[in-house]
């Protein structure tokens, strides 16, 4: 299909989507996205376009509204929004995490579980694709304010959810206080201990390295890119956005494998450490975020040689590999080309749809190494996937077992990306890869089960 054909297809396919779906515009990117891959793809498989696939595709199952009361500290009374999408159960039960973040809307939600449904489908387990939340900031609030705030937010969600129907995980603002809260709250409600929710502690059904599972495999997602041209992470400049769960983790793995970690950022600014950010320093910033709850500035504090540069993202620091692992949008086209300038050439993405489409373009026009969020950083979901197997045959596997299936299903997924998106030149656009590759799987379940 040329250029000018697909453009019609996606504008008209798009006109529809954004007049059903009005003001929703990082949904309207998302699904822009992966339109662009698949339209050709379905116009060359007639029986996704006749059952009309990508238009179901784009409209959640179910969406679920409600009001979150609770009372501050003060004794005043609080409202928040709480969402849940319920976007696609073609291939297991929904699946994905929840995020309490003040600009949580039902656009965001909205893309983020549409994302989900593909990349659930790469990880080759049998989950399907929700996301939810609220717009609640856990910032400033107190242990017990979050309490109270997740207690109500459950009370609610509880009716929608259960092992089989629907299994909620984390997001931003929701690590293992926010998990430990909600699922007290679903026990207490329903009288029954199942894996409801993944992301759990370790005493109580958690899996080893689902903390550590989206950052690893992130980087396991880059080594992989890296091994296509003869590389590996040795001795590689990396640039991180974020300090919280992604950005942690992928800089442990990074600096496992060999590369040297610069800078990690919050919504504040960036710090850039030139030395390198190694097991000492990240265990300070462990502490420093996940039990003090401070701003990365702080790093400072303790190591005086880096630099803090206020209000600005990291990727204007010269960089080997591009890793980030804050929020969606936070690369734009002047970015990447500043990225590209200083010799960045892998880009593998910690956080779900970091990179807007201006950014995108510069990649696969350069012909980097570019591994778009929805392969790079389904690690996450996967071992969420191992969590709830465990659960279901109640048993616990080792830190290696889950850690060798996690590294297998990132080389999996890596595969499939290889399989659909390599082009005649030999360039693997691991765009079209992922989007072709998680769509497969769904359309064909959602055709065996006729129009439901
Ligand atoms: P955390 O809440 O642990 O950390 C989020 C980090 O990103 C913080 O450093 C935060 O800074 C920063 N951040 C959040 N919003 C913004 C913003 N608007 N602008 C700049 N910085 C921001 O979340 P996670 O690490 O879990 O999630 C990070 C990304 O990874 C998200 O895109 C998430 O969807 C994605 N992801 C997470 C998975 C997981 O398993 N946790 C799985 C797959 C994807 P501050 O403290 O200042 O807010």
């Amino acid at each position: 299909m040329n250029k000018e054909m697909l453009k019609k297809l996606v504008d008209e396919f798009m006109a529809r989507v954004i007049a059903k779906n009005p003001g929703e515009k990082e949904f309207h990117q998302a699904v822009m996205e992966v339109a662009e891959s698949l339209l050709p793809f379905i116009e060359e498989n007639p029986k996704y376009k006749q059952a009309k696939i990508l238009e179901r595709i784009t409209e959640p199952e179910r969406i679920i509204l409600f009001r979150v009361p609770w009372l501050d500290d003060k004794g005043e009374i609080q409202i928040n929004k709480g969402y849940r999408i319920e976007m696609n159960s073609a291939i297991g039960p929904y699946k994905g995490g929840l995020r309490f973040h003040p600009t949580v809307n039902l656009g965001i939600l909205k893309f983020l579980a549409f994302e989900q449904v593909f990349k659930n489908s790469l990880t080759t387990l049998p989950m399907g694709g929700g996301k939810g939340g609220s717009d609640f900031d856990p910032k400033g609030k107190s242990d017990n304010e979050v309490m109270r705030f997740c207690q109500s937010f459950m009370t609610e969600l509880a009716r929608h959810i259960g092992p089989d129907t629907d299994v909620p995980a984390g997001d931003i603002g929701v690590g293992g206080r926010e998990i430990g809260y909600m699922f007290g709250q679903y026990k207490r409600l329903r009288n029954e201990f199942t894996g409801v929710l993944t992301g759990k502690g370790l005493d109580w059904g958690g899996s080893l390295v689902r903390p550590e599972a989206t950052g690893y495999g992130q980087v396991y997602f880059a080594a992989e890119m890296l091994k296509t041209r003869g590389l590996d992470l040795k001795g590689k400049i990396c640039t991180i956005s974020g300090s919280g769960n992604v950005a942690q983790y992928a800089t442990q793995k990074a600096t496992q494998l060999g590369g040297k970690v610069v800078t990690l950022s919050d919504s504040e600014g960036y710090i850039h450490d030139p030395k390198g950010i190694d097991a000492e320093k990240l265990a300070f910033v462990m502490h420093l975020k996940n039990v003090k709850r401070g701003r990365i500035k702080e790093y400072l504090e303790k190591y005086p040689d880096a630099t803090y540069v206020p209000g600005k993202r990291p990727w204007e620091v010269k960089c080997d590999i591009a890793l980030p692992s804050a929020t969606q949008n936070e690369i734009d086209g002047n970015d990447a080309r500043t990225l590209l300038a200083n010799g960045c050439f892998c880009v593998s993405e910690g956080a779900n749809m970091p990179s807007t489409p201006e950014a995108i373009e510069v990649y696969l026009e350069k012909k980097i190494l570019y591994g778009p969020g929805k392969a790079a950083n389904a690690g996450g979901v996967a071992t969420s996937g191992l969590e709830m197997s465990q659960n279901s045959m109640r048993l616990s596997w080792s830190r290696e077992e889950v850690d060798s299936k996690l590294q297998n299903i990132m080389v999996s997924i890596h595969k499939n990306c290889v399989k659909f998106g390599t082009e005649p030149d030999g360039f693997i656009n691991y765009v079209k890869g992922a989007n072709i590759g998680g769509f497969v799987k769904v359309a064909e379940a959602m055709l065996a089960q006729g129009l439901v």
